[in-house]
């Protein structure tokens, strides 16, 4: 199967077009198939210089690489394959022949409207509440009148002209069966005065003559589709299957926004997302695997994945559980690939770690525990920097520490450390002798372990208070409960 992602450069990639891109290339690698990239820039005004790489190196960062179609090479923009090329404005002179192929067959007329004309056209229908639509004001023009006119330079479009005829239905792979009135659909234009073809008449020629066999793209296409069911009759070709994804939604059920969400790609990598997380959240937006499964890798994604397990109705983007999920993922890097995702905030922030040829051992301490790499310099720190200790942090009325036995706690905990031999300084033996010392003073492991943990990290949140302590040593330990027992 050969599927393809064709973004505009218009902006930044978004998320949602990013589980387009995965949806694609999923069914494509499934089928062993060739997934494709082409550059949408037919609307000149709208796109913006360098969103084409900066889309390019999202879908790179998130290892959907094109077969085909448009790359990176080393940073620049290139293109590969039989069927180029694969940059729209780069086929300006191949759309205009298929639409003036169109004209000479009567299948599309030249429409001089001015914008004004159509303005105020689109008002009056408004105001009647009827949906905006051509009025086929110029679709009487003699043939030879319209080329006269356009031979004097007066700048006109190429429409489509809908023909009478019965409904036309299209089986959608996600949606079913869809049925569209002909009275619904508009003569839309195919080439505009600039010379440069709409969405509509450049996606069909070059999704034709690139020969794809599923086009998999967002609901807002769904309402033009028999358009392009009706251009691929005109030219007298087979159209591909299609496939319309749903829209992406706020927790309240509006289209997903900037103002609630991050919606770019960018802006997650920015964040420090994993790819995997990202990816294995968008595959969960809208598809479901059947099973409990939650944790999918591409691998297991390419497998599992299938269109008739892609809901209709939208996407609720939750963000709790892609949090959860890039947690999950961080649990699950090998520590050189957990290293090198801490390693640029640790170089930025706690840069004597990297000089320390015991920091692999602590590093499955806080693996365990962060969700993002930018909390790892303040999860390392208290290793390398004596921590502040406050006595608010130390008291813990839940955990039955009250500023009264407070000093008591601190100093049992110092007797235990101090009695453990050399020998038997392991985390087992350690939580053994706590668990024991709690029993026989009638107190809960977590009296002792609380302050403790406190004492040593400075922090509400770390590893737990053996797993620290041994990591700091007997001495080091104790100097830090000591300075906790008597602040300042
Ligand atoms: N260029 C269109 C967009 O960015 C692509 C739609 C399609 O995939 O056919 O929305």
């Amino acid at each position: 199967m050969r599927t393809r992602f064709a973004p505009s450069p218009t902006g930044l990639l978004h998320v949602g077009g990013l589980r387009t891109a995965l949806y694609a290339w999923l069914l494509a690698k499934k089928s062993k198939g060739q997934f494709l990239l082409r550059i949408e820039d037919t609307d000149q005004e709208r796109s913006i210089p360098g969103t084409i790489e900066s889309i390019l190196r999202c879908l790179q960062w998130a290892d959907i690489v094109p077969d085909e179609g448009v790359t990176l090479e080393r940073g620049m923009i290139a293109q590969k394959g039989p069927h180029g090329p694969y940059i729209q404005s780069e086929r300006k002179e191949l759309y205009q022949e298929h639409a003036h192929h169109l004209l000479a067959q009567g299948h599309a007329y030249r429409c001089f409207c001015s914008k004004e004309r159509l303005e105020s056209m689109r008002k009056a229908q408004e105001e009647r509440h009827q949906s905006p639509m051509y009025d086929r004001h110029c679709i009487a023009i003699p043939k030879e009148e319209a080329e006269r006119r356009t031979k004097d330079n007066e700048p006109n479009v190429l429409r489509m002209k809908i023909p009478d005829g019965p409904a036309i239905t299209m089986d959608d792979a996600i949606r079913g069966t869809l049925r569209f009135e002909r009275h619904t659909i508009d003569d839309q234009v195919l080439l505009k005065s600039d010379g440069f073809p709409t969405y509509h008449l450049a996606h069909v020629v070059d999704d034709h003559l690139m020969q794809i066999d599923l086009v998999l793209r967002g609901e807002e296409w769904l309402s033009s589709l028999p358009k392009h069911i009706l251009l691929f009759q005109f030219f007298g070709w087979t159209p591909p299957e299609y496939a319309h994804v749903s829209l992406l939604l706020n927790k309240d059920r509006t289209k997903l926004s900037k103002r609630q969400h991050a919606v770019s790609v960018e802006e997650y990598i920015a964040k420090g997302y994993l790819p995997q997380a990202l990816l294995n959240f968008l595959a969960l937006l809208g598809w479901s695997s059947g099973t409990t499964q939650e944790i999918f890798s591409l691998q297991e994604l390419i497998e599992e994945f299938s269109l008739d397990r892609v809901q209709k109705a939208g996407a609720i983007f939750d963000t709790e559980k892609l949090d959860w999920l890039q947690g999950q993922w961080v649990r699950k890097l090998a520590p050189e690939e957990f290293f090198a995702y801490i390693r640029p905030a640790i170089e930025q922030h706690l840069p004597e770690a990297l000089v320390d040829p015991n920091l692999p051992k602590k590093l499955p301490l806080i693996q365990e525990r962060i969700t993002f790499a930018h909390e790892a310099p303040d999860m390392l720190a208290y290793f390398y920097r004596v921590p502040t200790v406050t006595a608010e942090l130390l008291v813990n009325e839940k955990q039955g520490v009250t500023q009264e036995n407070l000093p008591q706690l601190l100093q049992i905990a110092t007797s235990v450390l101090q009695d453990t031999a050399p020998e038997s300084w392991t985390e087992e033996h350690l939580l053994k002798t706590f668990r024991d010392t709690a029993k026989s003073h009638s107190l809960k492991l977590g009296q002792l372990l609380w302050p403790l943990r406190v004492a040593l990290t400075g922090r509400a949140y770390s590893p737990g208070a053996v797993e620290v302590t041994m990591v700091l040593g007997k001495e080091t330990s104790i100097k830090r409960i000591c300075s906790a027992l008597s602040p300042g």
